[in-house]
């Protein structure tokens, strides 16, 4: 199915025949909304399509590709909206990351978003998107194994010996708040990196008790900087990968993920300068210091 652009489907009002997956607050009207996606990336060539299982949108078991709307304002970009609407967001990511990895099918869920033109961005509403496969996304399984060989020699979670260093020495810091810090990386990929993490340890992004008001408004002051710096930019939430499924690559990492792995957000600008350099090759070249993208990146007047 099409997604048709007018009038926009992701609109209040305009909800038709898309299946509501979840919505936000769960009474009333909708607030944030989780829809199967128009043109799912997973599904079997040559295949009609989905096949709707309960609430579920199943790709022949190959996976689900859904979209969470983040906002009923067409022409809001998450960075304009409230952090009571950005925390709502959040509590959609985590509820559905917790209800797909109920499967046993699903190695892993992601969320991600591509915000701005040069983004890939595919509709103008402002959306993510959440999608469980059968396999883990190679750049997760490879924090997987760091992060695993981390702990076996030290016993200590690589992430937080990362964070601790960031808060004491504070150069690369942007910003915090609560229990949550957003920090350029040491080997930034590209200019304005800026990773999110909560300072105490946790491995999944969706268990009970993440402070979503808190992380909210840290993430909406963190793409608000962004916005004045770049043109858009991809985000990734890396969350641990689901318990209930050991087989293939998996085996060997459970006995420490609850001790090894820390959720975290990763947010990649759009930046002209690095186009070139990341679509050729795995290798990262990057002309702006960590250190001075967290000093620009803080000076960002928030209004
Ligand atoms: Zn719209
Ligand atoms: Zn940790
Ligand atoms: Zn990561």
């Amino acid at each position: 199915m099409e997604l048709p652009r007018d009038p926009c489907p992701l609109c209040p009002g305009n909800e038709g025949d898309t299946p509501t997956i979840l919505q936000l607050p769960s009474h009333g009207p909708w607030r944030v909304r989780v829809v199967p996606h128009f043109r799912p990336l997973y599904r079997i060539e040559g295949e009609p399509g989905r096949t709707a299982e309960g609430i579920y949108d199943r790709m022949s078991g190959l996976g689900a590709h859904e979209i969470v709307v983040d906002t009923t304002n067409h022409g809001n970009d998450l960075a304009d909206e409230s952090d009571e609407q950005i925390a709502l967001v959040l509590e959609a990511y985590a509820s559905r990351i917790a209800d797909l990895k109920c499967d046993p099918r699903f190695k892993y869920v992601t969320v991600f978003k591509d915000r701005g033109a040069n983004s890939g961005q595919e509709w103008p509403h402002a959306h993510s998107q959440v999608t469980a496969t059968t396999f883990v996304p190679r750049r997760v399984l490879y924090e997987l194994r760091a992060a695993r060989d981390w702990f076996r020699e030290r016993d200590r979670c690589v992430f937080c010996d990362i964070l601790r260093q960031e808060e004491k020495q504070g150069k690369r810091v942007v910003d915090s708040q609560g229990g949550y810090i957003a920090f350029c990386p040491y080997a930034s990929r590209v200019p304005f990196e800026t990773w999110i993490f909560p300072r105490r340890h946790s491995h999944e992004f969706e268990k009970p008790g993440e402070d979503f008001r808190a992380l909210g408004a840290l993430f909406g002051r963190t793409i608000r900087r962004l916005r004045a710096l770049s043109q858009g930019y991809h985000l990734v939430l890396h969350t641990a990968p689901n318990v209930l499924q050991t087989k293939g690559e998996l085996s060997e990492y459970w006995q420490n993920l609850p001790g090894d792995y820390h959720w975290h957000i990763e947010i990649m600008p759009v930046v002209p300068t690095s186009e070139k350099s990341y679509i050729l090759k795995e290798v990262y070249f990057n002309s702006l210091l960590p250190e001075q993208a967290a000093e620009l990146l803080r000076q960002v007047d928030l209004g």
